[in-house]
């Protein structure tokens, strides 16, 4: 059987040096060791070492991980916000976090905006906005991108909330200064290129601190995933329960491998595959892209309107072994999604676009 190339927005192709990692933990036998072992204990080290050097992640920052970003939305609301949390809504993973608030039962505003644009700070309300503003740095639904600036204008504006940024689909490329935001997250099957079943959350000390407030008003954080538990097993490098140990030993060596490349070659790189998409879609007959205004566009999630049944743009191109997402719940047949990943290479993406303007 051929090997085929996902450009799913997630799961995704594999960031290109996981085989080898895959087979040699097996060949250590790392998966069958304890989680409260050595071995472990310096993949954990290992791992955080890493993500701090790659993200440029500030000291007083905390790297705790747990199932999946989903989790995450729970977390935050869960050690974060007593009463009330604001979310700006572009689609469904931002809606979905604004869900989550509303069923732990806090009082969540939603500043929603049309699918395809990113909704502004400035409409929120400043009686609302004392706890935790949430962004969604890249919305993988429409492939709308959040400007950074306009998360740093929420900071200034609203110095007493923590800001939460979701950069799920856009981590490692999204260049974003920690010491502006209080937390950032992702799980890791999407723009990290590793198989599912982990997420990765980055804490500062104001979160902290503010989960130890909501504590002693008596409020409860959780159980054995709350943040002070997350953040006193991180101090010597343990997880509370049993871990995705395989998911973070391939998290370690992938980003070392990122490190090695160079977050700088992997942008530039990053900006190349997209401009050439964009390019491609603009003047294909059949497509053009989904977000209009080009400084929302999403340099890792590539959107298309198509003309044609989105099924029919899948199957043509899965027949060459390029497989490329519908679209997102109700634009499913309206939309192809374009992952333009860390793992993707130039050359892959150039066949694509080949084949993409063989469509029509
Ligand atoms: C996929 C996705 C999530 C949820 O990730 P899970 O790993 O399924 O929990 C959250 N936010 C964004 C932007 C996503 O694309």
């Amino acid at each position: 059987m051929s090997r085929n190339i996902y450009f799913t927005p997630g799961p995704s192709e594999l960031y290109f040096t996981v085989e080898d990692h895959i087979k040699q933990a097996l060949k250590e036998q790392f998966p069958s060791q304890s989680h409260r072992g050595n071995s472990f204990k310096k993949c954990f080290q290992s791992t955080v070492e890493n993500l701090r050097e790659l993200l440029n992640v500030p000291s007083n920052y905390h790297i705790l991980f747990t199932s999946s970003a989903t989790e995450i939305w729970e977390r935050i609301i869960q050690n974060c916000v007593e009463r009330q949390s604001v979310h700006l809504v572009n689609g469904a993973f931002s809606q979905r976090f604004y869900q989550t608030s509303v069923d732990l039962g806090k009082d969540a505003e939603k500043i929603a905006c049309a699918e395809g644009s990113c909704a502004s700070w400035k409409d929120i309300d400043p009686e609302h906005a004392n706890e935790l503003i949430a962004f969604t740095h890249n919305e993988t639904s429409t492939g709308a991108a959040q400007p950074i600036e306009d998360i740093y204008a929420a900071r200034e504006k609203f110095p007493d909330a923590l800001i939460a940024v979701d950069v799920v689909s856009s981590i490692p490329y999204v260049n974003l200064d920690l010491d502006r935001v209080d937390t950032i997250y992702f799980s890791v099957q999407k723009s990290f290129g590793l198989p599912a079943g982990l997420g990765v959350w980055l804490v500062n000390d104001r979160c902290m601190e503010k989960a130890n407030a909501l504590q002693q008003k008596g409020l409860k954080l959780g159980t054995y995933h709350s943040l002070p538990s997350l953040v006193k097993q991180a101090g010597s490098y343990q997880t509370p329960e049993t871990p995705n140990m395989l998911g973070i030993y391939l998290l370690d060596k992938v980003s070392r491998d990122m490190l090695q490349k160079g977050l700088d070659q992997i942008r530039k790189e990053t900006e190349y595959k997209s401009t050439l998409l964009y390019y491609t879609i603009e003047e294909h007959a059949s497509f053009k892209p989904f977000v209009k205004n080009s400084k929302f566009r999403s340099q890792t999630v590539v959107v298309a309107e198509t003309e044609i049944d989105s099924q029919e743009v899948v199957n043509q191109l899965s027949s060459k072994g390029l497989i490329v997402g519908k679209g997102y719940g109700k634009f499913k047949e309206q939309h192809i999604r374009i992952a333009n990943f860390a793992t993707h290479s130039k050359e892959q993406i150039e066949m694509l676009v080949d084949q993409l303007n063989r469509i029509g």
